[in-house]
């Protein structure tokens, strides 16, 4: 449809232009005028544009005014295509023919839309008006007159004027020459639409830059440095190219503008190297750590020699490195997600944005696309999607990082959770071993290991304990002793072994009588026994005393030769009174027991308070 449109304009122009009349100053030139007044005249400004790409040998390429242009001029139309040239030495002519069919004065502007142009030089000679304006980046910023990153030439035409305008271009590098005619009002406009779009895209990137610069102070990670300077030196190189660079940071001074585009294009190099680097942890040693070194040497190096080498071969280089390091980064972006490095799929992302939109800047800086404008919007989104997914692949990694973070402190925590567990548990069964242990040594210390009577430590504690309880409630508290009678002679005849055994059995007649709850059986000595009998009075304690003798005498001991033993005992008596000490206690039951000894043994004897006294 566009096509058609096109063609239809197109041909309408020629028609238009044959019946207008020719002016005489360039006469070779077979191009069609250009009413200016005619918006859709201005709109296909190249149908009426003719040029003559003067090599070194033509005496064109030596003429410095169109005065001097040789009269047979071989002039060819640009035919509604922009002018596109690959970097040659010649010199570029371009003519126009304007006329004004309105009956109003007019002014437009003619708009050279490619900032990096070496030597410009417009001639304006027309009915009423005749000049030269001389500017390019080989001259100051200044020169231009109008304070504009692009080109201006202003053209006024009377009602009826005509005017004949003739550029002459020379610049190193490949070259551009987007042309337009615009009124004042559309080039407000647009000038207002590509500010607010430049500004939105710089002032992002700043603010990214600097972001990444305060992530790097308070974080101390290189890769946020690199980032940072990744996208300043991408932005300062898209400001030169855009000829804000010319603007508005060397206005006053010529050749800046030439050496600063393959310097950032170094620049870039560098920091798009150094942030792949780090962001994607290429490991030291490898072919891809190897390789990235080796750039990042190259554009320092490059970075240097680009004040040394002419122009034209340092942005070759320059060029060619750059698209080097791009695709190596592109390369070992996807080795290192293959490698399972997930945030290396964000990095390729944008990288695959990167590099697309390097593919068609490069094609249209060689000529095989062509309009710029486009061109330049096109890098903008390429360059600001890239930077977003850069960000967000950063945004990813930090995610990745955050996670295993919280999955080693998570490990942590449920490993010492474990621990603290295994250690409780351990020290649980430690404590409950240690009480039984102490419950048998309790129980051990207390008690006669061949009896399992209690022993002597037992009778010491409790028997101050009873005293005191008999005098403070009254209540009686028997103690009785008995001992084996002829217990030597037993050992003698039967031995160690068979003696203690009779002593486990006088235990065992023990155990039987002294049944009530609060009475206490004693072996204190070899073969001597206690019996503390509390709540028991002097007549319980004899029967109970009588009924173990009585027992003990009927009780058979078998020898290992089968020969049946039996033995008796003696008991001496002592029931606890009011004033009494528990020595005394013990001494009137011994002497009791003495007594029942001497009286010839197997009885009991009892000694009351009162006798002893
Ligand atoms: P008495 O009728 O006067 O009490 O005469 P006895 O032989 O029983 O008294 P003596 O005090 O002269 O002897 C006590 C004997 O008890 C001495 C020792 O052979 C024996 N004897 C003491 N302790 C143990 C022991 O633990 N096991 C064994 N088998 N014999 C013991
Ligand atoms: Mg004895
Ligand atoms: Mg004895």
């Amino acid at each position: 449809m566009q096509l058609y449109l096109r063609i239809f304009i197109a041909l309408t122009a020629l028609a238009l232009v044959g019946a207008s009349p020719a002016l005489g100053a360039h006469p070779a030139s077979p191009c069609p005028t250009l009413d200016a007044s005619m918006s859709y005249q201005r709109a296909t400004l190249m149908d009426h544009v003719c040029f003559h790409v003067a090599a070194p040998e033509d005496p064109a390429h030596r003429a410095k005014k169109p005065a001097e242009l040789p009269a047979t001029l071989d002039w060819q139309e640009a035919g509604g295509h922009d002018l596109v040239f690959s970097h040659t030495d010649s010199v570029y002519w371009v003519h126009l023919h304007l006329t004004n069919s309105s009956e109003k004065r007019g002014f437009w502007y003619l708009k050279l839309n490619y900032p990096l142009l070496d030597d410009v030089t417009f001639w304006q000679d027309g009915t009423s008006t005749s000049s030269t304006l001389v500017t390019g980046d080989q001259h100051p910023f200044l020169s231009r007159g109008i304070d504009y990153r692009y080109f201006l030439l202003p053209v006024t035409l009377g009602p009826g004027d005509e005017q004949e305008i003739t550029l002459r271009i020379r610049s190193s590098g490949a070259l551009n020459v987007p042309l337009s005619l615009e009124t004042p009002g559309a080039l407000i406009a647009e000038s207002n639409h590509l500010t607010l779009t430049h500004g939105l895209f710089y002032g992002a990137l700043l603010v990214f830059a600097v972001f990444n610069l305060l992530l790097f102070i308070s974080s101390g990670t290189a890769y946020y440095f690199h980032n940072a300077f990744y996208m300043a030196s991408m932005g300062i190189f898209l400001f030169a190219m855009g000829g804000f660079a010319n603007q508005y940071f060397w206005p006053d001074s010529i050749g800046y503008a030439n050496t600063s585009i393959p310097l950032l294009i170094a620049l870039c190099a560098l920091s798009m190297t150094l942030f792949g680097r780090s962001f994607l942890e290429v490991s030291p040693g490898t072919l891809s750590a190897t390789t990235l070194t080796a750039l990042g040497w190259a554009s320092a190096g490059l970075l240097a020699m680009t004040f040394l080498l002419p122009y034209n071969k340092s942005i070759l280089l320059n060029t060619l490195l750059a698209l080097t390091v791009i695709s190596s980064l592109f390369l070992i972006g996807i080795l290192r997600w293959r490698q399972g490095y997930a945030p290396a799929l964000w990095y390729v992302l944008a990288w695959s944005v990167m590099l697309v939109g390097t593919l068609i800047y490069s094609l249209a800086a060689f000529g095989y696309l062509t309009d710029f404008l486009a061109r330049e919007f096109f890098m903008l989104i390429a360059i600001g999607a890239q930077v977003i997914l850069l960000n967000y692949a950063m945004v990813q990694r930090w995610r990745l990082l955050n996670q295993k973070l919280l999955h080693v402190e998570h490990n942590a925590r449920s490993e010492l959770e474990l621990k603290v567990h295994e250690r409780t548990a351990q020290l649980r069964n430690t404590m409950e071993e240690l009480e039984k242990a102490n419950r048998k040594l309790a129980t051990m210390s207390l008690n006669d290991a061949l009896t399992g009577l209690y022993n002597r430590r037992h009778l010491d504690n409790v028997l101050p304990e009873l005293c005191a309880e008999s005098r403070r409630t009254g209540q009686p508290l028997t103690l009785a002793l008995v001992d084996a009678d002829h217990f030597k002679n037993i050992n003698d005849t039967w031995g160690h072994g068979f003696g203690d055994l009779c002593l486990q059995r006088i235990a065992d007649v023990l155990w039987r009588h002294v049944k009530r709850p609060r009475d206490i059986a004693i072996r204190f000595g070899g073969e001597e026994f206690a019996l503390l009998l509390p709540g028991t009075s002097r007549d319980g304690a004899h029967l109970v005393c009588q009924h173990i003798l009585d027992d003990m005498q009927h009780t058979s001991i078998r020898t290992n030769d089968g020969t049946d033993v039996t033995l008796t005992l003696s008991a001496g008596i002592a029931v606890f009174a009011a004033d009494d000490h528990e020595q005394t206690l013990f001494q009137r039951a011994d002497d009791a027991l003495y007594q029942a000894k001497a009286s010839g043994r197997n009885q009991i004897a009892i000694i009351d308070a009162e006798i002893a006294q």
